[in-house]
């Protein structure tokens, strides 16, 4: 077995299950310096919260290369306008680190304001501005006079915390729009949509699920976002959470304020999706045909998925599976996924998960498993090695570590054009992963050709 290579510091933040040692796995700390995490910076996770509002005007105060993060890494889709796709940034340069950038912050709003009207402004922090100490607060405060519509600053400076800190950042901005708009249409049986992009358009599915059942969906926060289902957002009676960390600040916010209660729910995976829904019909137990309705939904969908399942399974069995993600909660689903599809999970791990995810993942894998919080390529490269994995599911930064060792790969993240939520999307998921896996090409990598055929 080969030994992975982990700096020292970073011991405690990765757990082998079946060690006999009691379950601990520090995380939600800093990066180590000169680690190469797979993390973002804090403006990045601010970025990925707000982004998909597509009525909105999305400018990056900073160098151009923050905000080389663009629409093209995450494609978030758009039922409607689609400003979110356009990247603006203040180009600082020398000479206004020098002098400050507040005017051409002013000069950029106001043009970008006048040529797109857009229905509100997000104006991102980055790390120079907060060395240099633009006054962001007063210059969105004016230009919102100015202009008539919300400027509103993210102090999302990307030094100072983890990408976790961007997620808040976002929320607090989202939570100036939140009780500005008018609530009378809104049913007693409404809730929100919390912390789903709407990539490859699967909020579009989740969406229809709940109107099948009954449920009025307020605001999709932030996927298929607009500035003024925001604005209404305190009507809903529940808000839906999905995701550990993106929108759950925000949802706790408008608990505090407005009362609004908190369901916490995956869509990924038959298990969760089911949950979910179950989880939201109950809430509205004064009206029983929304359960009766949940179960119908169900039922129906699971007749047409469970064959096409069992069919894939049949190749997939034993086969082994290594997972690194964002968020901790979207691992839960994986894990749970790839034991539908008879596969073992023998490494998971996530960027901002917390101590209560992890135990929870520690609870649901398998002994053996490597856990493993805020990871490096380095060490990821080394437990897909050890563990001979037959695919690596992650994101777009994890995307080359696996082809470069010659292992199938799966997007989960931002990057993905298929539609992986729901139950359509579990089957999509096991047909990729099994399209994957049974290909070919596995052959001819070199970890598959033996060293005397490689020599020949
Ligand atoms: S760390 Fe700072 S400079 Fe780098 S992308 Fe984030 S905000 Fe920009």
């Amino acid at each position: 077995m080969t030994q992975s290579p982990i700096f020292q510091e970073r011991a405690n933040q990765i757990h082998r299950k079946g060690d006999n040692q009691p379950f601990e796995l520090a995380c939600n700390k800093e990066s180590l310096a000169g680690a190469v995490s797979q993390r973002a910076c804090v403006f990045c996770g601010s970025r990925v919260v707000l982004y998909p509002i597509a009525d909105a005007l999305h400018l990056v105060h900073g160098p151009v290369g923050c905000a080389v993060y663009t629409w093209d890494i995450r494609g978030a889709l758009s039922s409607g306008p689609e400003l979110h796709r356009l990247s603006f940034s203040t180009d600082l340069q020398e000479r206004d680190v020098i002098f400050g950038g507040e005017e051409k912050l002013t000069r950029a709003l106001r043009e970008l304001i006048d040529r797109h009207q857009p229905n509100a402004a997000f104006v991102y922090s980055t790390c120079i501005v907060g060395i240099i100490g633009d006054n962001l607060e007063t210059i969105c405060r004016r230009m919102s006079e100015e202009k008539g519509i919300p400027v509103i600053p993210v102090q999302s400076e990307g030094f100072k915390g983890n990408k976790r800190a961007g997620y808040n950042a976002a929320c607090r901005a989202m939570f100036r729009l939140v009780g500005t708009g008018d609530t009378s249409d809104i049913s007693p049986h409404s809730i929100n949509i919390l912390g789903d992009f709407n990539l490859a358009g699967e909020i579009w599915i989740i969406r229809k699920y709940f109107e099948r059942m009954g449920v009025q969906v307020v605001a999709n926060i932030t996927g298929d976002g607009r500035v003024s289902d925001l604005a209404r957002a305190h009507g809903a009676a529940l808000n839906v959470v999905q995701c550990s960390g993106a929108t759950l600040d925000l949802a706790k916010m408008m608990k505090e304020d407005y009362g609004i209660p908190i369901e916490r729910v995956s869509y990924f995976g038959v298990e969760d999706m089911a949950e979910a829904l179950y989880r939201v019909a109950n809430f509205f137990d004064d009206d029983p045909t929304i359960l009766q309705r949940a179960k119908e939904l169900v039922r129906e969908e699971l007749s047409i998925l469970y064959p096409q399942l069992q069919e894939l399974r049949k190749d997939l069995n034993g086969k082994k599976a290594a997972i690194y993600v964002g968020g901790a909660f979207k691992a839960f689903s994986l894990v749970k996924a790839f034991r539908l599809l008879g596969m073992d999970v023998v490494m998971v791990g996530s960027q901002t998960g917390t101590t209560e995810d992890y135990k929870e993942l520690h609870e649901i894998t398998d002994e053996g498993t490597i856990i493993v919080d805020d990871s490096n390529p380095l060490e990821l490269s080394a437990f897909l090695t050890e563990k001979n994995v037959d695919i690596f599911v992650g994101g777009v930064k994890e995307r080359p570590i696996a082809y470069k060792l010659g292992i199938g790969f799966c997007d989960h993240n931002h990057e993905r054009k298929e539609a992986l939520e729901g139950f359509v999307g579990m089957l999509n998921f096991a047909k990729e992963v099994h399209r994957t896996v049974t290909s070919p090409v596995w052959r001819f990598v070199p970890r598959n050709i033996s060293p005397a055929t490689l020599e020949e």
